[in-house]
């Protein structure tokens, strides 16, 4: 084979106007074909082995990884990359919301799913009980934001001088009327700038908290989302369910357990299902968020086998007010608390799916009879 065939060509691309070191230029890799498809061939072989040999907390580019993670950096990545400057269509904004969440719920399109938490408490954050997903239309205006910043700031970017010469020119920025002739991005700038102040009330409070939003020199683009977002009220408890020792499957089923979310049968039967209550662990009670977790004596004698192995047999039957208590004590210092939350959501996790399992081996049993 011709060695050309395995040629990389390396460019390097300077990331100041003065280079003095190698650590100033920003490597650029261009692989030949052979060498693409010659990865790519090893990279489907390797796939299956990734999830034994990857821990699933870190298993970022293992397939079936944590959904919030990828609608987070992939779908409003793409956003925050190649929309920097232009303000979304609202249908493609929807479009884009209904993609993320008939992936979070596992929906196909045109398919009806009974969802048992809304959107909009999906995009809040931890500690106000959502997923923190973030939410697409402030998520893009945000980001506008930053460029905004950077242009009344006098940013010595090329960008920002370019919109100074031929956008601006002698006008005030924060004064200057939107003109048909505007291009679509500077138009988009515009847009978001009256958006702004009408918010804030006037300029001198759009400043302000323009000037909030800033660390270190720079606009920090977090904040300013944390502006424009909905709002939810903080609940209790949140910290025992999120944090490290916790996996983010368990996480979320603990997040519907604790807000009552979980399509437990009481449930279902006030949304007009026609089911009779009664709990599959124990069937001796009807089932409901605070019989599972963990007044049925099933669940009940699972949980005690948990403590006992944790030699915590002081701890409570109440899953809510164990939460709290983990959230009340969590000290970085003092591993109990982690260790005992991460044994706590995945007791949760363990109990529902057992549950789900026994109700679909009864319903699979009961369609096959029929059939019959
Ligand atoms: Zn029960």
């Amino acid at each position: 084979m011709s060695p050309q065939a395995n040629t990389i060509l390396l460019a390097l691309i300077p990331k100041n106007h003065v280079v003095t070191s190698v650590l100033d230029f920003r490597p650029l890799a261009c692989c030949t074909v052979f060498y693409k498809t010659a990865s790519k061939i090893l990279c489907i072989r390797f796939k299956p082995l990734l999830q034994s040999i990857v821990w699933k907390e870190q298993g970022a580019f293992v397939e079936g990884r944590w959904k919030i993670s990828l609608i987070n950096t992939v779908i409003l990545g793409m956003e925050q990359y190649w929309c920097v400057t232009l303000l979304i269509p609202k249908g493609v904004l929807n479009l884009i919301t209904k993609f993320c969440k008939n992936f979070l719920w596992n929906s196909e399109e045109g398919q009806r799913k009974l969802v048992m938490k809304s959107w909009s408490s999906c995009c809040v954050p931890h500690t106000e009980g959502g997923y923190d997903i973030k939410e697409v239309l402030s998520w893009n205006k945000s980001i506008i934001i930053e460029w905004l910043w950077a242009i009344d700031n006098n940013s010595d970017s090329l960008w920002s001088i370019w919109n100074q010469v031929y956008n601006i020119k002698s006008a005030n920025f924060w004064t200057m009327p939107i003109r048909a002739y505007h291009s679509e991005s500077w138009r988009s700038i515009l847009i978001v700038r009256n958006d702004l102040i009408a918010r804030a009330g006037s300029l001198e409070t759009t400043r302000r908290i323009l000037s909030n939003c800033t660390k270190g020199g720079r606009l920090k683009l977090i904040l300013i989302y944390d502006h424009f977002r909905e709002k939810a009220l903080r609940i209790s408890g949140y910290r025992g369910v999120w944090q490290r020792a916790v996996l983010p499957k368990h996480s979320f089923i603990m997040v519907l357990a604790m807000q009552g979310r979980l399509a437990t049968i009481d449930k279902l039967n006030q949304k007009g299902t026609c089911l009779v209550n009664q709990c599959i662990m124990c069937k001796a009670a009807n089932e409901t968020h605070t019989h599972l977790f963990f007044k049925c004596s099933f669940n009940a004698a699972v949980w005690k086998g948990v403590l006992q192995w944790l030699a915590m047999q002081d701890r409570t039957l109440d899953m809510r007010r164990e939460l709290r208590w983990i959230t009340n004590r969590r000290v970085r210092r003092d591993w109990k608390p982690h260790w005992y939350s991460s044994c706590l959501n995945a007791a949760v996790y363990s109990l529902w799916e057992e549950r789900n399992t026994r109700i679909f081996r009864v319903l699979a049993f009961y369609k096959c009879n029929s059939e019959l």
